[in-house]
């Protein structure tokens, strides 16, 4: 006899990150974790300078100062956050953990963000995959879809808005048909790591929803638009109730005194925080107008990358056009120059390949990469 993990465990998936390096080539071009390409606020880095004393002592544990900063920024009641001190994913993972038992379901779509299938499964419950309904530009949530999958077991519904990798987004109405479909004793959780780059006017990252109701649960990160992806921060908008359970089991010091500084720094730094969406929505638009002049399909984004499709292998015409087109041959070609984008195929896209908008040099030459690609 060996010791043997909870059922479900095995059956995930290791997750494999964006890659950062290429064998071979020296100086790459990252396009492919969405981080930031205008990196953190000065003024965070000033408060990391600033922190590196008192190593000796513990952490506030309540990480008051940060929540204040957060609650201070975002109208909210500081009482009502809770933040996690290794990005957005524990927070995510404690909520699974407090709330699924062996046999609970939790939904989710189809080409969802892979971690709420790995929390599922992590406490013996079942992930339902629902599918996307796909346009010409876009493969965006289905809210009948999701609420037909809804069964006395489920315990979670998960929905990343805007959704990674596909870029898309419910709106405001979307969002509260989903939760208002729902029976109150199943929890909606709504992960909006990328909220900070929407402007569609129609957008809801959450707030209204959680501040209304007892069964929704906001989860944001730092990781962005904030450009502190290596600090590894995250917090949660949540009734008290349920802010109450998440206090229980996080660990009692799960922020650094260095990340609630600089935490509260890069939050409260609003001129920052505009020029990284301006960035943003300027290149945004740019990158993908000029990749679907090459023919390619790119879908419509509400965040910080792109989807591009390609061609499947063996698609008509290939031949004519010299030679494939597929996702593995672009990928292979941008990475001989140096540019490194995110295959999707572990997210059930094996087609496409998803492009971090970067800075304007990097989107210049990634464009002109994936337009001689197509030319050739
Ligand atoms: C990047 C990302 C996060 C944030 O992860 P961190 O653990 O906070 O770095 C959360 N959800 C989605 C959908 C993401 O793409």
């Amino acid at each position: 006899m060996t010791p043997s993990p909870k059922p479900g465990i095995l059956d995930i998936s290791l997750y494999v990150g964006g890659r950062a390096a290429i064998p071979g080539v020296a100086k790459v071009v990252k396009l492919s974790a969405n981080e930031s390409p205008i990196g953190p606020s000065p003024k965070a880095m000033a408060a990391l300078s600033a922190a590196s004393h008192d190593l000796q002592l513990y952490p506030d544990g309540s990480s008051r100062l940060l929540r204040e900063a957060i609650g201070e920024v975002h109208g909210l009641n500081p009482d009502r956050i809770v933040v996690g001190g290794e990005g957005s994913g524990p927070l995510l993972t404690m909520l699974a953990n407090a709330y699924l038992q062996p046999g609970d379901e939790a939904v989710l779509s189809r080409h969802a963000f892979l971690v709420y299938e790995i929390i599922t499964r992590a406490n013996s419950a079942t992930p339902v995959m629902v599918p996307e309904k796909t346009t010409n530009s876009a493969i965006k949530v289905d809210v009948e879809a999701m609420l037909a999958a809804v069964t006395p077991k489920t315990r979670i519904v998960y929905i990343a808005n805007p959704n990674n990798p596909t870029g898309s987004m419910l709106n405001r109405e979307e969002m509260a048909r989903l939760h208002a479909g729902l029976p109150k004793n199943v929890l909606l959780v709504i992960d909006s790591a990328y909220a900070e780059y929407v402007t569609a006017k129609d957008y809801e990252a959450g707030i209204e929803l959680v501040t209304r109701h007892d069964n929704v649960v906001m989860t944001r990160t730092f990781s962005k638009l904030y450009g502190l992806a290596a600090l590894r921060l995250g917090w949660l908008y949540a009734p008290a109730a349920i802010c109450d359970v998440l206090n229980r089991i996080r660990g009692p010091f799960n922020t650094s005194t260095l990340q609630q500084l600089v935490g509260a720094a890069a939050v409260r730094d609003r001129d920052h925080f505009w020029a990284s969406v301006k960035h943003n929505s300027q290149w945004l638009p740019w990158i993908t107008a000029e990749i679907r002049k090459t023919g390619l399909r790119v879908d419509d984004s509400a965040a910080n990358f792109v989807l591009i499709h390609f061609p499947p292998p063996g698609a008509e015409g290939a031949k004519e056009t010299g030679g494939e087109k597929t996702a593995a041959k672009a990928d292979a070609f941008l990475s001989q120059n140096g540019i490194i984008l995110r295959g999707v195929a572990s997210y059930g896209l094996p087609n496409c390949l998803r492009m971090t908008v970067g800075t304007g040099e990097q989107n210049k030459l990634a464009v002109s990469l994936i337009q001689q690609f197509m030319a050739a």
